[in-house]
């Protein structure tokens, strides 16, 4: 890959995880309800992301990994208006520019797949192969060409503690799809994907939490909320059991942080950070996403109102849960 190649690459790609994460969210946007993933070294030697999804045709695959070929956006209309997580047809060209990717696919119609081979961005090689609708990445050897990157790399035990949190927020954003995560051959996360957020939030926070929780559900000025919040039993010095999602995307937000607590406030205690899942839906043109590659803080076009409407639907939950 070019020296720009290589620059742009690490715009999006910075540690195992963030690799993780933009393979996720391809799976999603592809419709499955079911997505596995494996690592070793905590994902540097090796990972591995499989879906059910729509998978990959033939003719698309190696036109998947050209910079800027997403298949999601047409005109410049559909910026403004972003349904699905990924948008800028820069994570398989990013990802295969630094390290070596094989991806094995196929789609519905298809009665065989096929298999991708890239290895440090240079033309692929394409050939057949027997496997199941849906897609399977596994990328071997993250960094293996830019040894500078490489250096910053932390321990595997944290590289794979990066990769298991993000995958607990992909879980909670998503209770209808079935998340696994196996870490060196063991098995450390499996939820049901029967849509039952409860059950992902016992997983994911522990039983304590899980029977803490009170529904939420609210509508206002075009904003609706979704999720759960803790009754005061279980409620934490740090606001490290506080997860926001926008269109289940997982973002951070003190703006919906900051109504959370004020609701509490009002409601219960002060001093103390409630567990919460919250979920906002709201029109994608009330919010702007594309703000950084790594797409975690966003912009409301009026904080106003969205502070209004979580601080409402806390205060809603919070009552109804006292009675
Ligand atoms: P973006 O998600 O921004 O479109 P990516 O580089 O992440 O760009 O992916 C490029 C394209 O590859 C996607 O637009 C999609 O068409 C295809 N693709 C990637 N991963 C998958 C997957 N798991 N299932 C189906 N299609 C996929
Ligand atoms: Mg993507």
């Amino acid at each position: 890959p070019s020296v720009a190649e290589l620059i742009a690459a690490g715009e999006v790609i910075d540690r195992p995880a963030s690799i993780v994460k933009e393979l996720v969210e391809n799976s999603l946007d592809a419709g499955a309800n079911r997505i596995a993933v494996e690592l070793r070294n905590g994902g540097i030697t090796y990972l591995r992301v499989t879906d059910n999804g729509s998978g990959i045709g033939r003719e698309d695959l190696p036109v998947a990994f050209v910079r800027h070929a997403t298949s999601k956006i047409a005109t410049a209309d559909d910026l403004d208006a972003i349904m699905t997580l990924g948008f800028r047809g820069e994570a398989l060209p990013s990802i295969a520019a630094v390290s070596r990717v094989c991806v094995t696919t196929r789609t519905a119609g298809n009665p065989s797949g096929c298999r991708y081979t890239v290895t440090g961005g240079d033309e692929g090689e394409l050939e057949d192969a027997g496997c199941a609708v849906g897609t399977t990445f596994e990328v071997r050897d993250v960094f293996y060409n830019t040894p500078a990157r490489m250096k910053f790399l932390k321990k595997d035990i944290t590289e794979g503690n990066a990769v298991a949190s993000l995958l607990d927020r992909l879980a909670l954003a998503n209770p209808a799809v079935s998340f696994e995560l196996i870490r060196d051959g063991r098995r450390v996360l499996q939820t049901p994907g029967d849509g039952n957020l409860r059950s992902v939030i016992r997983l994911v926070c522990g039983a304590d939490v899980a029977a803490a929780m009170i529904p939420v559900g609210y509508s206002q000025d075009g904003v609706t909320v979704g999720g759960m919040i803790s009754k005061p039993s279980v409620a934490r010095s740090t606001r490290s059991l506080q997860t926001f999602f926008i269109n289940s995307r997982y973002i951070r937000s003190r703006t919906c942080a900051g109504a959370v607590e004020e609701a509490y406030k009002n409601r219960l205690m002060t001093g103390r950070f409630p567990a919460c899942v919250l979920n906002l839906e709201l029109d994608s043109s009330l919010v702007d996403v594309n703000v950084h590659p790594a797409k975690l803080e966003v912009r409301f076009s009026s904080e106003r109102t969205v502070y209004n409407v979580v601080y409402s639907a806390c205060l809603a939950a919070l009552s109804q849960g006292e009675r």
